[in-house]
């Protein structure tokens, strides 16, 4: 097929995620057709050449073009390319998998539930913690708290745990169900705080207060990501987690640590709760247990929840809750193929030390900036925050779309960033196996696209 006619159709035909469709009817947005891809490098049909310094949508952890998991996929579709996982049927890959997860997970980890993407996988979480207090006998104990800026997914109750306004709009959302409280980025709350250890006050206090207005006998679980993604790309202040855990702990509120970005590496541990030393209830993965060579994701359940929900089954009959793909095989044969990668090449440990590279090169070659405020991250994710002045740390008028803009001088630069949804701030989440002359590719046009826009 010809390239315009591939464009036709698309306009005509496909109707895009998360896009601003009139503008792409008018062919004002870019329409790119990806081809090929290997290591970091994707190709598109006019032969471009880009460096994916987002690893697609986080998620290409092992990067493009790994024969190991595409022959895994192979050898699933010839053998069984499906069989559903209801009352008590498996594959070798779905459970194989399993074991590998719990293997790796932290150690109060019982069981995993395998769904297609993060979203299903949270709403399957929140379902699960109201299940659980049905059969505890306290069907009042129902709300979840997230925060501001959190990202948990597009569904209806998940799209109402994201914390950004964009998936809200003109949906009715949130649900009543749902609650929000302060996003843990200091950067942004320098106005309430002198200090980090002031400011994990401050969300301590907000979380204590909402608890107090709502009731806690009221709140079922709190939804966090251990590291915020989409939001901006922001690691917690020194102490944020244990001081949350405190008082969810006090209160008798689980702790679903939503992993399907940071889960199996991306901070440089195998999960985001190693790293910052969280005690989940639950665990959401999805993304980086298959690299995304197909779509599964999970819930990782505790002895706690577990417990309550076997009980329950013995005095309410089975759990009324499966997807026809939950399990799917070709998918967990990607994700035991995956796994077995990360652990042969080391990828934990180089997203670690690779991603602590980049990011002080990045912080070396624009923190002096006068428009950058702040090079962040953690592990293989790093942001680069444009203010209009430093000292107040104003975002620049949005009309101005500086990170847009930003992005898009990068890209001419051949280097895909993300331009994250709320305020002038350009996410990297590159694969794990990004090499240090590809970090500074990276960083060398990072500080070019910079100059070209901002001076
Ligand atoms: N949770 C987090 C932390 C995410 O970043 C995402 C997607 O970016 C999701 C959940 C939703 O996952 P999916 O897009 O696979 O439904």
């Amino acid at each position: 097929l010809r390239n315009d006619q591939l464009d036709q159709w698309d306009r005509e035909c496909f109707f895009h995620p998360s896009t601003h469709l009139a503008q792409h009817a008018r062919g004002e947005a870019p329409n790119r057709v990806i081809r090929t891809a290997s290591g970091v490098f994707i190709e598109d049909r006019d032969g471009n050449r880009l460096l994916d310094a987002f690893a697609g949508l986080y998620c290409v952890n092992v990067g493009y073009g790994r024969q190991e998991i595409a022959e895994a996929i192979a050898t699933q579709s010839k053998e069984l390319a499906y069989y559903h996982a209801y009352v008590g049927h498996g594959t070798e890959a779905s459970i194989t998998l399993a074991k590998m997860i719990l293997d790796r997970a932290p150690k109060n980890m019982s069981k995993v539930y395998f769904g297609l993407g993060g979203s299903d996988a949270n709403e399957t979480n929140v379902k699960l913690v109201w299940y659980m207090n049905n059969i505890l006998g306290r069907p009042e104990k129902k709300k979840i708290i997230s925060r501001w800026r959190g990202y948990h997914g597009s569904g209806l109750m998940t799209g109402s745990l994201t914390g950004l306004e964009l998936f809200h709009k003109k949906f009715d959302l949130p649900l009543a169900q749902v609650i929000h409280t302060e996003a843990p980025y200091y950067y942004r709350r320098k106005d309430l705080a002198q200090s980090e250890a002031d400011f994990v006050a401050h969300c301590v206090a907000e979380l204590e207060a909402l608890i107090e207005r709502e009731g806690a006998d009221t709140i079922a679980a709190f939804i966090g990501e251990p590291v915020l993604g989409t939001g901006g790309v922001v690691p917690p202040p020194a102490g944020y987690w244990a001081a949350i855990q405190k008082v969810l702990n006090k209160h008798d509120i689980l702790l679903i640590a939503d992993e399907v970005v940071t889960g199996f590496g991306r901070l440089g541990t195998m999960f985001g709760s190693d790293h910052y030393g969280i005690k989940p209830d639950i665990i959401t993965i999805a993304k980086g247990l298959t690299s995304a060579y197909a779509p599964l994701s999970g819930s990782i359940v505790s002895d706690k929840v577990w417990n309550v929900l076997e009980r329950g089954t013995d005095e309410f009959g089975a759990i009324g809750h499966g997807w026809t793909y939950s399990a799917h095989p070709i998918g967990a044969a990607a994700g035991v193929a995956n796994l077995n990668l990360i652990d042969d090449l080391k990828l934990v440990e180089n997203a670690g030390t690779v991603g602590a590279y980049l990011r002080k090169s990045m912080t070396e070659a624009l923190g002096n900036h006068s428009h950058v405020g702040e090079v962040r991250g953690e592990g293989m994710l790093c942001a680069v925050e444009f203010v209009e002045d430093k000292d107040d740390r104003a975002f620049f008028d949005a009309s101005k779309k500086i990170g847009p803009q930003v992005s898009s001088a990068l890209l001419s630069e051949g280097v895909i960033a993300r331009a994250m949804p709320q305020g002038d701030i350009l996410g990297f989440a590159p694969p794990f196996c990004l090499s240090r002359e590809e970090a500074d590719t990276i960083v060398a046009a990072v500080a070019r696209a910079v100059r070209a826009v901002l001076g």
